[in-house]
């Protein structure tokens, strides 16, 4: 079959052509390599005609690659220098592309793009933990408005998102990241695939929303978490100590007070959380 999908000039005559010269402080490494760029938006599943949310389009190679893949798409970037780039993506694409201009941590996702949205992103490395928080602590009822989470993480912070009980990373992130969701991580990429390249690996990670669990209060799981991974060396005894009802919730479980945190699983968190929202 033809490629009916319009001819782009490549990635970095669009940054050279817009003087786009990456600047640290809105985290900008930017990813140039298309084949690489499709695989990422393929990692949401078939994407035509679903509407879809991109935080910092930068040059626009995810963008395209999200564009491509047959969404429409709305794109919230905070350097004025990279508009009139993507404007040339809304010609490109007719009615599939809406840039705003602004930053992404002031815009309602769920009103721009309507519910059901993939988000999609190579997220900025300073505000992207805190957006992250921002869509797993919506209104789950009985899902999130968004249908899937797509997003660059340093490999760290993708570490601490998907991280099992027993090990270092796990932790308030985890926890957050997989009682009402299955996280994983879909791709690791290597520093060399961004211009420039940053110091650390980053990866993928997909997260799909689930159910969430009868009677857990969100407020009281980030309360339990908070005190328990606070003083994450020392035992729960002495961790949830200060929290009223904790202490009796663990017993009524049968998990022993001895334990540290790191050692409790999201499940057993979920039943003491839920024994607290009561
Ligand atoms: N999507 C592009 C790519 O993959 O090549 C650029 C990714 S770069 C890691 C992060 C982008 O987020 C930059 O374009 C930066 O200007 C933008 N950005 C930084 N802080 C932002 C904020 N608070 N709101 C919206 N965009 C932001």
């Amino acid at each position: 079959m033809a490629d009916t999908r319009p001819a782009l000039p490549p990635l970095r005559d669009v940054i050279a052509r817009h003087g786009l010269a990456a600047s640290k402080a809105l985290g900008q490494n930017f990813l140039l390599d298309e084949q690489l760029l499709d695989r990422i938006a393929a990692i949401p599943g078939p994407l035509r005609d679903a509407p879809a949310f991109e935080v910092g389009p930068g040059p626009g190679g995810l963008t395209r690659a999200i564009l491509r893949a047959g969404a429409k798409l709305v794109a919230v970037e905070r350097d004025r220098r990279c508009l009139p780039a993507l404007a040339e993506l809304e010609e490109a694409f007719p009615g599939q592309l809406r840039v705003i201009s602004g930053d992404a941590m002031q815009v309602d996702a769920l009103t721009e793009t309507g519910a059901g949205a993939h988000i999609i992103a190579n997220l900025p490395y300073n505000v992207g933990t805190p957006l992250l928080v921002g869509w797993l602590s919506a209104e789950w009822s009985p899902l999130p408005w968004w249908q899937s989470l797509t997003l660059m993480f340093q490999m760290e912070v993708a570490e601490r998102i998907v991280a099992k009980p027993g090990t270092d990373h796990y932790g308030r992130l985890a926890v957050l990241s997989q009682w009402r969701s299955d996280a994983k991580i879909a791709m690791k990429v290597h520093r060399s695939a961004f211009t420039p390249p940053p110091k650390v690996m980053s990866a993928v990670v997909h997260i799909t929303p689930k159910p969430a669990p009868d009677g857990v209060q969100l407020k009281f799981l980030e309360r339990l978490t908070a005190a328990a991974f606070g003083q994450r060396r020392k035992m729960l005894r002495q961790s949830l100590k200060g929290l009223p009802g904790a202490l009796d919730a663990l017993e009524q479980i049968g998990i022993d007070p001895q334990r540290r945190a790191e050692t409790v699983s999201v499940e057993e968190f979920v039943d003491v959380a839920r024994i607290l929202s009561r």
